[in-house]
């Protein structure tokens, strides 16, 4: 029954390349996912998804939700402010834009630290803040801004979140399972992700990972949200062992063989292959005189977001439809502004499809008129 399906090499921040065993993984019989066989594949995925991130199960916990990685951003910030408390975020690129977007569709209140979107943020405005705003509950910061590829010090924010007394929950959605994270050492209480990103399985299936007594103490916190609200989901999961509303049955399978898969590679094995195809990504980019958008020191180096070069005959669709009829995706960026496109090393990729890719690529600008090395104005 298993026939070849044919793999492409997806450049683009997620869902990103997956194996054929994570993709075989989804043809299951028919199950309800209301019976123990099923249920009973949760639990242990749970803790697996806090060990990736070297939780204490026992001190975090992971909860799971039906939907792609926004439904996290969403069930967090609604889910986790007390009564009389106010929100910080620091905005510096467009996943965390859409924390304030979340925050203002709920008429919560937040504080905005705005940054720039293309360095690395500043400590001293962010401590400022939590000093004039002594009732921050939460303060709330991207882990790895995807539209730009610019890394957040979280660490250094998470540390500040602590010492003004506000827990700190991050967006790690294109971090997880990619950069080694530590919970502890990294400061943080929250953060979340993806299966389509780090496991390199399926979209569908998105978790919430984060402290059990801040979970618990939520309890009392405002209700936002019916379907998003992370106590009444994690209770459920503690009572039943299931999910509160129908699961994504076959993305879980396909992200338990991912997480099968994660911990077979192993977190140093897996980041220094993102790595290398990063390592590739930059190679073609410098052969072929491409300009990046960030300074490399502070990207993370998972995303580029490479320059559109300024030659009138460049066209990213032409260059796009090209490369992807030969097997190969690439992605606008989401810098306002600046017209970007981004070169990805998420996925189930190595060096030799970056090779390839910059063959196609390359092919690509001699088939428009784009001479190479590129061309820049500035
Ligand atoms: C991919 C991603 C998300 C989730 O986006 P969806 O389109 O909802 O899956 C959230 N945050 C970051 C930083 C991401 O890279």
């Amino acid at each position: 029954m298993q026939e070849n399906v044919k793999r492409n090499v997806l450049l683009n921040p997620g869902p990103s390349t997956t194996t054929d065993s994570v993709k075989y993984a989804q043809v299951v019989p028919d199950i309800c996912p209301r019976e123990k066989k099923f249920a009973s594949i949760m639990a242990p995925m749970r803790d697996d998804l806090v060990r990736i991130v070297h939780g204490d199960p026992k001190e975090y916990t992971a909860v799971l939700f039906c939907g792609s990685g926004t439904i996290c951003i969403d069930v967090v910030l609604n889910s986790l402010l007390a009564e009389g408390k106010k929100a910080l975020v620091v905005n510096n690129g467009s996943y965390s834009k859409r924390a304030c977007d979340v925050l203002t569709a709920y008429h919560m209140p937040f504080v905005e630290v705005k940054q720039p979107v293309d360095t690395t943020p500043d400590l001293d405005v962010i401590e400022t803040a939590l000093k004039d705003n002594p009732d921050v509950g939460y303060v709330y910061m991207t882990f790895h801004e995807t539209g730009s590829g610019l890394l957040n010090p979280v660490r250094e924010v998470g540390a500040l979140a602590h010492k003004y007394g506000a827990f700190f929950i991050t967006d790690s959605t294109s971090a997880y399972a990619m950069i080694p994270i530590n919970v502890y050492e990294d400061n943080i209480d929250f953060c979340m992700a993806s299966a389509q990103k780090g496991i390199q399985a399926m979209t569908g299936l998105s978790y919430v990972i984060g402290r059990r007594d801040i979970v618990e103490a939520s309890k009392d916190f405002p209700v936002r949200s019916y379907y998003c609200n992370l106590y009444l989901q994690y209770e459920y999961f503690e009572t039943t062992g299931e999910m509160h509303f129908t699961p994504p049955v076959q993305t879980i399978y396909a992200a338990r063989q991912g997480i099968k898969e994660y911990f077979e590679e192993g977190e140093a094995a897996k980041w220094a292959r993102h790595q290398r195809v990063m390592a590739a990504i930059r190679q073609g980019i410098d052969r072929l005189g491409l300009k990046e958008a960030l300074k490399r020191e502070v990207q993370s180096g998972l995303v580029a977001a490479v320059r559109y070069p300024d030659d009138p005959a460049w066209d990213f669709e032409k260059v796009h439809d090209y490369c992807y009829e030969r097997g190969f995706t690439i992605y606008p960026g989401k810098m306002q502004g600046a017209g970007t496109f981004r070169l990805c090393a998420l996925g189930a990729l190595d060096e030799e499809d970056i090779v390839a890719f910059w063959e196609v690529f390359e092919q690509a600008l001699a088939a428009i008129g784009v001479s190479t090395p590129v061309t820049y104005t500035e």
